[in-house]
């Protein structure tokens, strides 16, 4: 799943790509897809595109005052093309969730593999009438994000700061992976509770969010989307790296199940050397 770092490229990447361009048209090849019945696809055809911005893990085109906003989920892609095929795309069995022609023959398909679809768009008048805008914690490399403000989005939360990180509505645009990476480059452990942070804690872990997200947004920076990947995960330290070697100190790097899936660590770096108990295992042996 793009988080933060890859869908600010892709913002700039289509930004770049669309400047001075209109929107001739968006198809569907899903009609789930579409969470919104008004304005209508059509007030997309013939309509100037004015600029791309990001909420979060959301990309939002907005085009002449008519927002296309969507969100790539967990196996949701953009593909682009500088010539889009003429044939009109049709709801049906395509991965193809949606697609938008733009006014040079150009334009792009948001893809979604897998069974599961929850890669969502929107057409909407104005960007916070999406839930998930609406809803959204501050942008954590906004100039108003400073440690104080972290430091108070941490205050008294009963949550593992793994957890914290990844809900939306504390923090805009990390995920699964970024908020294994942030919590290593701290020398923390991901399930340590938020609210028990001392001050040098709250510190560590505000400048390695800072610091992560900043430096991936840089390495993702002017990448083309068919790249975004392989630059995403060719960056991760412990991230999807189960049984490498940590980077900081050569240890191997272990898995332990969170959630509905699973987090990489490294125990030396992070637990004292400590391996985290799996929750999911020990539930099992009772
Ligand atoms: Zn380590």
């Amino acid at each position: 799943m793009p988080e933060l770092p890859e869908v600010q490229a892709l913002v700039d990447f289509l930004a770049t790509r669309t400047a001075g361009l209109a929107t001739t048209g968006v198809e569907l090849g899903s009609i789930s897809v579409l969470k919104t019945f008004n304005p209508p696809p059509q007030a997309l055809a013939g309509v100037p595109v004015d600029g791309v911005v990001r909420h979060g893990k959301f990309i939002d085109l907005d085009c002449d005052g008519t927002h296309l906003v969507f969100h790539l989920a967990r196996a949701g892609w953009l593909r682009w093309s500088d010539t889009m095929p003429t044939t009109v795309l049709r709801p049906g069995k395509s991965p193809i969730a949606l697609r938008v022609r733009l006014s040079d023959g150009s334009g792009f398909d948001l893809t979604e593999a897998g069974t599961k679809k929850r890669l969502a768009a929107y057409i909407v008048n104005d960007p916070s009438e999406v839930p998930g805008i609406a809803s959204l914690g501050p942008d954590p490399l906004g100039p108003e994000f400073t440690r104080d403000v972290f430091a108070g989005l941490l205050r008294d939360r009963r949550a593992q700061i793994k957890g914290l990180l990844r809900d939306q509505s504390v923090v805009a645009g990390v995920g699964n992976a970024y908020s294994d990476e942030v919590p290593h480059v701290a020398k923390m452990s991901p399930f340590a509770m938020a609210a028990s942070l001392d001050d040098a804690a709250v510190d560590r872990l505000y400048a390695a969010l800072r610091d992560t997200l900043s430096a991936a947004v840089v390495a993702a920076s002017g990448k083309p989307a068919a790249e975004l990947k392989d630059a995403k995960r060719a960056g991760m330290r412990v991230h999807g790296r189960t049984g490498e070697t940590c980077p900081e100190c050569g240890d191997v790097v272990r898995e332990v199940s969170f959630a509905d899936s699973s987090l990489q660590y490294c125990a030396t770096c992070q637990t004292g050397g400590k391996p985290l108990a799996d929750r999911r295992m020990s539930r099992l042996l009772k």
